[in-house]
């Protein structure tokens, strides 16, 4: 018998499966795992000392936006920090394929001009990011917003039967070519508009190929219980697989948090397959441009409407995400062009300068006009406590819901909280703070539990015949670093990262590998 390429020796493994923990080697041999045991001969190609650390599958991102960045800069360094090896692409109705090129960057987290969008279907974006070789593994979801952009552009109705049959043929091209889903983001101005009858139409192509449909809810504030309803109505009706993104609503002053998981169990013990995730985040993230209107092209365009005041009083009347809960809870980060305004409550500064915050707000962004994605807001909605509850729950996964970014390189200017953070701080919380999770559940929860709702059978669990994808860390040691102002910060505690059978990190450094692949649906 060949020796295998690697060995990862006296560990304690953790398998992914929930199973418990026990001692045992890792043989892996070209990108799979051929062995665990205990004393497997030394023999290797290369050998990991493992003595005194968890060894468990790498990590599954169920919620990233890294469908951009990753091209950008493809090392993947905050995510690799963290024992990451695959993100889930395409969600909340952000992506980048199929897109129309000359429409689609809004709906593009990340988005920079950097790397040209060269492509329009799901295959040609994805032979692209197999290109650029990104360390960590990917796959998409099919993003609503860029079906509606594509075929209807941002209009406020519904797509017509044409407009409907081109969106689902659109969709269908997408699953067929490798995606594992679809995704929308209905609280967005590209999907507004989006009625259930439509949204039901595209989910059963979705169900009809068993993949999995997730979905950022129309409402998250105000009416967020209805919105999470009408989500599982759909679910119903189409007999798709159902993740809900995110899913505590924002506003949790009414028990709403407690009553949006009673919907999904409730839905769950009727017999409908649901899970949902969560960011990490104690708030929401999201560019101060939301609050310019969908329609905001039709009446002349958001420079015209934010110059006149009678312009911003139609603003003023359009829902949207940043203003429906109040201004207290909007703090702007760091922004160059404002740092008297930088980290503080636009309501508080409101009552300070004697200025309406809706007012200030717009003025923000009509310095900003030429670049409405420079101002960035954090949405405060969460308590620590709540955060352990939710984590706590057996259906939910934990996820990023940020771009996966890197402290050097042309990302290391952007901020997108939760990338540094997200797996190294629900791991910390939740076993060592809170002790509410084992190791062995915890490490499920971010590796076999996102892999089974996407239907990857080799993936997210540490068995013979699995791709290698292997976490080597102290539980004790893994931690964030990162902050809510100071978010740039890598996680500590990662010892060595396995990608597809490569070290993507070896004893806590990069070592510039990137064995990522690129997945594809019923497809290698
Ligand atoms: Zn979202």
């Amino acid at each position: 018998m060949t020796p295998p390429d690697l060995l990862i020796r006296g560990g304690t493994v953790v398998d992914g499966t929930g199973a418990p923990a026990r001692r045992a080697d890792v043989a892996v041999q070209g990108g799979r795992v051929v062995a665990v045991a205990a004393d497997l001969p030394a023999d290797a190609g290369a050998v990991v000392d493992a003595t005194g650390l968890t060894v468990t599958p790498g990590f599954i991102d169920i919620h990233s936006h890294s469908d951009y960045t990753l091209l950008v800069d493809p090392r993947a360094v905050s995510a690799i920090a963290q024992g990451v090896t695959l993100e889930v692409l395409g969600n909340c109705g952000f992506g980048c394929a199929p897109i129309e090129p000359a429409r689609a960057a809004a709906s593009i987290y990340g988005f920079n001009g950097l790397v040209a969008l060269s492509w329009t279907r799901v295959h040609e974006y994805l032979d692209v990011l197999q290109q650029r070789g990104p360390a960590v593994n990917t796959l998409t979801l099919v993003p609503n917003g860029q079906l509606r952009r594509a075929v209807i552009g941002v209009a406020d109705r519904p797509a017509t039967a044409d407009e409907l049959q081109r969106m689902n043929a659109l969709l269908e091209q997408g699953l067929d070519e490798g995606a594992y889903g679809w995704s929308t983001g209905l609280e967005y101005p590209a999907e507004r508009a989006a009625g259930e009858e439509e949204l039901t139409a595209l989910a059963r192509t979705v169900a009809r190929r068993g993949a999995l449909y997730a979905t950022h809810t129309r409402q998250r504030d105000e009416g967020a219980i209805e919105a999470i309803d009408e989500a599982l109505r759909t679910a119903r009706a189409s007999g798709v697989r159902l993740q809900l993104s995110h899913l505590l609503p924002r506003r949790t002053a009414d028990g709403e948090d407690v009553r949006a998981v009673q919907a999904l169990e409730r839905a769950r013990d009727g017999g409908l397959d649901v899970r949902f995730d969560m960011h990490t985040r104690l708030y929401g993230t999201t560019f101060l441009s939301t609050l310019i209107p969908p329609w905001a092209d039709a009446a002349g365009g958001a420079a015209a409407l934010l110059r006149s005041s009678e312009g911003r009083e139609r603003m003023r009347a359009s829902p949207s995400i940043v203003a429906s809960g109040g201004w207290d809870r909007i703090v702007l980060l760091d922004h160059p062009a404002f740092p008297q305004y930088s980290r503080r409550s636009i309501g508080e500064l409101g009552r300070e300068l004697g200025r309406d915050p809706f007012h200030i707000a717009c003025d923000i962004l009509e310095h900003d006009i030429e670049d409405l994605s420079r101002a960035m807001v954090i949405i405060k909605a969460y308590t620590p406590q709540q955060q352990a509850q939710v984590f706590a729950h057996p259906m939910c996964m934990p996820g990023s819901d940020a771009t996966t970014l890197a402290p050097d390189g042309p990302l290391a200017g952007a901020v997108f909280h939760g990338a540094y953070s997200w797996a190294a701080w629900f791991f910390d919380f939740m076993v060592n703070e809170r002790r509410l999770l084992s190791v062995e559940e915890a490490v499920y929860r971010l590796t076999g539990f996102p892999a089974a709702t996407l239907g990857l059978r080799d993936r997210g669990v540490l068995a013979p015949g699995a791709a290698a994808d292997i976490a080597v860390f102290d539980p004790a040691c893994f931690r964030a670093r990162a902050t809510t102002f100071e978010p740039n910060q890598l996680a500590t505690g990662m010892r060595h990262v396995v990608v597809n059978g490569a070290l993507a990190l070896r004893d806590g450094a990069p070592t510039g590998l990137r064995p990522g692949q690129v997945l594809r649906r019923g497809g290698s």
